[in-house]
């Protein structure tokens, strides 16, 4: 059976059982309390539960670093990959079952330094899968080490004096990259909106990149202090086509009018910033995606094997 209000290549369940959260929790996490990667989860099953997507047809795949315990916490198939590869493996995972429900869960010293590379070239890709970048801005899991997105003059245990480089921003990179079809960013504390989002991109077709700004209490509890206790310092993208939260009107007013559509002006909104911009920046579906050609071929996947083989006998001495 094909969901229909989550378009043609999201996969619902055939029977009549109906999953609530409970249904997709794991043994409790061991991140430290306080720490975002618990709001991500909660919001992660709560979408599930929404979508109604069979456990047995999800699978969450991570890299390393502190987030990347994350399929050990999700009761649906898991991959607890290798630094930077989580979105190679996801890739494969998609390409050769494209009816699970595939997301992606990575840390910002995964995803955007060792794994940069795979990043690049999934956006491009474009394959239909939701990629999560829980970025608290450092290494956590290696307690307290510079990582790209590290703000500079940052203090960390591998650059006591502060951090010698701008940080890279995500947002900004990944909308420079060729054929990017959806890029959001949302952040932990303001739970409605980080579901909202998730929402969003499971919705999306295509690769559906979101930016979750995630404290990490234990070593940096300064970094996001600010915005959370003042609602002004976070900015909201709204507009037709982007994510709208009415049940955060009257607490973060503070909002700007914006075009998914329009990819000039997210790259201007994208620009680091004195406010926190949370909301969909770009969106769009008529890009082409690499998973297309694959659907493209008649052929069953036993009928390509015995087409490979012939054509490996060919050469055969
Ligand atoms: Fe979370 Fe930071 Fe603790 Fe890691 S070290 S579990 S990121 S609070």
């Amino acid at each position: 059976m094909i969901s229909q209000s989550c378009g043609l290549l999201h996969a619902a369940h055939e029977d009549d059982r109906v999953f609530g959260m409970d249904d997709y929790q794991g043994p409790v996490a061991r991140w430290c309390s306080g720490c975002g990667d618990h709001s991500v989860l909660a919001a992660s099953q709560r979408l599930l539960s929404e979508r109604q997507l069979a456990p047995e047809s999800t699978v969450f795949v991570s890299g390393i670093g502190c987030s990347s315990r994350f399929p050990h916490y999700m009761k649906t198939y898991g991959f607890h990959g290798i630094h930077g590869r989580a979105l190679t493996i996801a890739t494969g995972v998609k390409l050769t079952r494209p009816d699970l429900d595939v997301f992606v869960v990575m840390g910002d010293g995964d995803c955007i330094s060792i794994g940069a590379g795979h990043w690049v070239h999934a956006v491009r890709y474009n394959v239909n899968m939701v990629a999560l970048l829980l970025d608290n801005e450092i290494y956590g899991l290696t307690k307290k080490q510079t990582s790209p997105t590290t703000p500079q003059g940052y203090g960390t245990n591998t650059q006591p004096r502060g951090s010698y480089l701008p940080a890279m921003n995500p947002l900004e990179a990944t909308l420079g990259i060729t054929n990017a079809s959806f890029v959001a960013q949302t952040a932990e504390w303001i739970p409605a909106h980080l579901f909202a989002t998730l929402k969003a991109a499971y919705d999306h077709e295509g690769f559906a990149f979101v930016r979750i700004l995630q404290r990490c209490p234990h070593f940096t509890a300064d970094l996001f202090e600010a915005a959370v206790k003042q609602p002004d310092l976070v900015e909201i993208l709204e507009g037709p086509g982007g994510i709208r939260v009415e049940s955060l009107d009257g607490i973060y007013d503070n909002k700007v009018e914006h075009d998914p559509s329009d990819l000039g002006g997210a790259r201007a909104l994208a620009q680091d910033s004195e406010v926190v911009r949370v909301g969909l920046f770009f969106k769009d579906e008529s890009r082409p995606r690499y998973d297309e050609t694959r659907s493209l071929s008649k052929h069953s996947a036993r009928e390509k094997i015995e087409i490979l083989d012939r054509e490996l006998e060919r050469y055969a001495v």
